[in-house]
């Protein structure tokens, strides 16, 4: 690539080439995708990014547009030498003035500082997950990320009210415009929301904001079957409007975190299968859910743990959230992130160990997720990085039941060849098509979505 006419038309250190600090940027969170690039853009202002990418279209380099580079399906690695463009720079948070409960933002603030922001001003952000602190507002609109509060608020589609973005030419579309209800033409927000940066970068983005909460209860419970946490989603979900998060995660999950971060065993080891509920609403959380069929519920379990004060509520957290680190101190894992419709979740559960165990009988799975949602990530420890038959395996399991091949993390590298499970040949030709009506010169993530 010779950088030269590009860094002519733009300020002074937008475009790194030393290896030293490129390499921070070429492997993903989960080490299983490896790139390389001779090239990293670190622009700071929409226009730079427009020059950049006019730039890359007029010389047919293609681009991988990054944000805090912790997806789960290698979307945002340069396999192929690609220039990387970092959103890293762009990091404002603005409250907006001229409307109600709206921030606006650049792609590269994190979700942290976005919560915080919300917070500070009386308001909260619907959107959170564990890599709060490294995932930007950018990657989570191209992925689509959803997280623990998808029952109550919606995804991240759900809480852009607009966007603003540059196309594969390098022309800035959409803006940050503040109107609740828009209904003029096709709505480039959900088209943008989970298109992984294939069709555009996302510069800016008006989101919407919840009401703060008063206090906030977690109830852990120890369980002997899936299908008791399943009877409890069922009267919880129906019965609280309180409810926040309802997360599942299993004993040798449990053991794997135990172990690595020194918490206290539960139960005794006991159980086999957790259940963890979040309340948040109005004053008096705690005397809502002792009453009717939840006070219920709550009496008739032997091993509740209820953190009310915040410490309690993280302690009881802690055991779900850091999953996700404790697997990856174990191994490369298979990451598996899927939907299963909520009257097979059952057969899922009895059949999933068999599945993964005909592909690799020395395989070890581990599966936790967002149980409201039907959502699981499917962990599979033990077959190598590249043998993909267990992928293929559980992702065909998954699509016989009527589930969906990627719940929130995308499609990405890692699911791509795998579309065709979930859309049909005319959805994936339909599809292309607007791909290249936004990026004619297919600059943008080549081989993420689509397989080369
Ligand atoms: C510990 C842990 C827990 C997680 N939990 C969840 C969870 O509960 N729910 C969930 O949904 N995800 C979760 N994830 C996955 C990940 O954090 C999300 O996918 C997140 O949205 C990625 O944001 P990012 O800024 O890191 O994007 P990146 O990883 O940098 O990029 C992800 C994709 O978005 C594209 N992209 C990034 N920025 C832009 C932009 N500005 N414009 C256009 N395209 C862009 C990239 O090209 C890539 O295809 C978790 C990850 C970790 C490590």
């Amino acid at each position: 690539m010779d950088l030269e006419t590009l860094k002519a038309v733009l300020k002074p250190n937008r475009i790194v080439e030393d290896q030293q600090i490129i390499s921070g940027f070429t492997a993903d969170w989960t080490g299983r995708y490896k790139g390389h690039t001779t090239a990293l853009a670190l622009p700071e202002t929409p226009l730079e990014v427009a020059e950049i990418l006019k730039w890359c279209s007029n010389n047919k380099v293609a681009v991988v547009p990054q944000g805090g580079n912790t997806g789960m399906v290698g979307g945002s690695v340069p396999m192929h030498g690609e220039m990387i463009i970092s959103l890293r720079k762009m990091t404002k948070v603005e409250f907006s003035e001229n409307s109600v409960g709206q921030l606006i933002v650049e792609a590269g603030a994190s979700l942290a500082s976005i919560q915080e922001k919300s917070l500070e001003m009386g308001w909260m952000f619907g959107i959170d997950f564990t890599a709060r602190d490294s995932a930007t507002i950018g990657g989570a609109i191209a992925t689509n990320a959803g997280g623990n509060h998808v029952i109550r608020y919606g995804d991240t589609r759900k809480q852009l009210l607009d966007v603003e973005a540059v196309t594969g030419l390098g022309v800035i579309v959409g803006g940050v415009r503040g109107l609740v209800k828009d209904n003029t033409g096709y709505h480039l927000p959900s088209l943008l929301c989970g298109s992984e940066g294939t069709l555009a970068i996302v510069t800016r983005a008006r989101l919407r904001l919840w009401a703060k909460p008063d206090e906030r209860v977690v109830v852990l419970f120890g369980l002997d079957t899936p299908e008791e946490a399943l009877g409890l989603i069922e009267v919880f979900s129906r019965t609280s409007q309180d409810i926040l998060a309802c997360e599942i995660f299993f004993q040798n999950g449990v053991n794997l975190v135990s172990n690595l971060f020194g918490l206290e065993t539960l139960w005794e080891g006991k159980h086999s299968t957790y259940l963890l509920l979040e309340f948040a609403g109005g004053n008096g959380v705690m005397d809502r859910l002792n009453t009717g069929a939840c006070g219920e519920l709550l009496n008739e379990f032997g091993s509740i743990a209820i953190g009310e004060g915040k410490a309690n509520r993280s302690r009881l957290w802690s055991y779900r959230s850091l999953h996700t680190e404790a697997i990856s101190s174990s191994g490369i894992p298979h990451k598996i992130d899927v939907t299963i419709p909520h009257n097979q979740f059952l057969d899922f559960f009895q059949r999933i160990n068999s599945v993964v165990k005909r592909c690799d009988s020395n395989a070890e799975t581990y599966l936790f997720g967002h149980a409201g949602d039907g959502n699981i990530h499917v962990n599979v420890i033990g077959p190598g990085e590249n043998d993909l038959k267990v992928d293929e395996a559980v992702l065909e399991f998954v699509a016989s039941l009527g589930g969906s091949i990627s719940a929130e993390h995308g499609i990405g590298r890692a699911k791509s060849k795998y579309l065709h499970l979930r859309r049909t040949s005319e959805e994936i030709s339909l599809l292309k098509k607007l791909k290249g009506v936004f990026d004619p010169a297919g600059i943008l993530n080549p081989g993420v979505i689509f397989p080369e």
